[in-house]
């Protein structure tokens, strides 16, 4: 899995980090960081929910 996102739009609301925290956190100023590669499928599907939960679009999942 790869996981980009893009600071850009990202418009700071945080669901990303709701979904997975382990993966997921946000700066100073709101904007998303990634933190770390999931560890497992659980982890993995938390990122594929926060990808489609974010509401700028600002995380693009690849599998494999
Ligand atoms: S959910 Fe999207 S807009 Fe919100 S902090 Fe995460 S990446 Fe940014």
């Amino acid at each position: 899995m790869r996981i980009d996102v893009d600071t850009e739009r990202c418009v700071g609301a945080g669901q990303c980090v709701l979904s997975a925290p382990e993966v997921f956190d946000q700066d100073d100023h709101g904007i998303v960081m990634v933190l770390e590669d999931p560890a497992d499928e659980p982890a993995r599907d938390a990122v594929r929910q926060a990808g489609m939960v974010c509401p700028s679009q600002a995380i693009t999942v690849k599998e494999g």
